[in-house]
């Protein structure tokens, strides 16, 4: 356990903290994804919580430090910053915000609008990602890990293996980039964003990291440890609302009875959530529900 005050409030925040994780340690039940091989080296017995509030101080429990990817967790802030450079409604005909029973990976587009149900599943991301200005790939990439880098308050990096494992197993991403772009849904760089999604899902993070991204959504856009800005404020109310509605994938509507925040997941065992203008929570375990994997 690391406290960064010694508040009263905190100190109880810290012992409650403690107590889930200690009270979920021994929690074994899901599996650890595996249809990315690389994701099944992980530790499954893993476990750690993070909480960041809007005014910078920070908790952490267990395996708060260990690096994982961040996989799906990044969609949020990949739509954020095709809404930045799109406009919401630029963004609006290309991907919708539609909640889906399908799983994260299907097959299918809205066959009214041939645009994917929303960026949180894996269609929708992938055409989130291929909203992403830049002349090259590189630039691409840089413009999307130096956002990453404004959310997180450090220079982030891409597990070259993970990225490796995805790119050699993504027939099912490849495949909804082909379909996406026989409607004209996406551009005809089609490979170089598949490349940028894997790599987006391919970015390391901790479960503290995880809760400064939480933080920085629940602060309106601005990491609150850093002060920097990573979206705008009118931004971030759209990528919390597709969180709110899609970001469980088809769990997301028991997800906002049981628990109540926008939140999203990611195959690599990280959830993200922020609690608007209190603060961002994340959690760090690869056993995975059915839906989530
Ligand atoms: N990289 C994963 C994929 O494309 C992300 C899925 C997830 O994290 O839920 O399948």
């Amino acid at each position: 356990m690391d406290s960064t005050t010694t508040e009263p409030a905190e100190q109880s925040l810290a012992t409650v903290l403690a107590e889930i994780h200690a009270d979920l340690l021994n929690e074994r039940s899901g599996e650890v994804a595996n249809y990315i091989p690389e994701l099944a080296r992980v530790d499954p017995d893993s476990f750690g919580i993070g909480v960041v509030a809007v005014d910078g101080r920070s908790l952490a429990v267990g395996d708060a430090e260990l690096p994982f990817t961040i996989q799906s967790a990044s969609k949020p802030f990949v739509y954020g910053m095709a809404v930045e450079e799109h406009s919401r409604d630029g963004v609006l005909a290309k991907i919708g915000v539609q909640p889906v029973e399908e799983a994260f990976n299907a097959i299918a587009l809205d066959e009214a609008t041939n645009r994917p149900f929303n960026p949180m599943i894996n269609a929708g991301a992938i055409a989130a990602t291929d909203l992403l200005g830049g002349d090259t790939a590189e630039d691409r990439l840089a413009r999307l890990l130096a956002v990453f880098e404004r959310g997180c308050g450090h220079p982030v990096e891409v597990d070259e293996q993970v990225f490796a494992s995805e790119r050699a197993t993504g027939e099912r991403d490849r495949a909804l980039a082909h379909l996406m772009r026989s409607f004209g849904m996406i551009s005809d760089r089609l490979e170089e964003t598949l490349e940028l999604y894997f790599r987006q899902c391919s970015i390391k993070v901790t479960c503290r990291d995880l809760a400064v991204l939480g933080a920085t959504l629940a602060n309106q856009g601005v990491n609150p440890i850093t002060r920097q800005r990573m979206l705008s404020a009118s931004t971030v109310r759209d990528v919390l609302s597709v969180m709110h509605a899609c970001g469980m994938y088809n769990f997301s509507g028991e997800w906002d009875l049981r628990i109540g925040i926008p939140a999203k997941s990611g195959v690599g065992g990280g959830i993200v959530g922020a609690i608007p203008g209190l603060g961002g929570i994340a959690t760090f375990s690869p056993r995975l529900d059915a839906s989530l994997r």
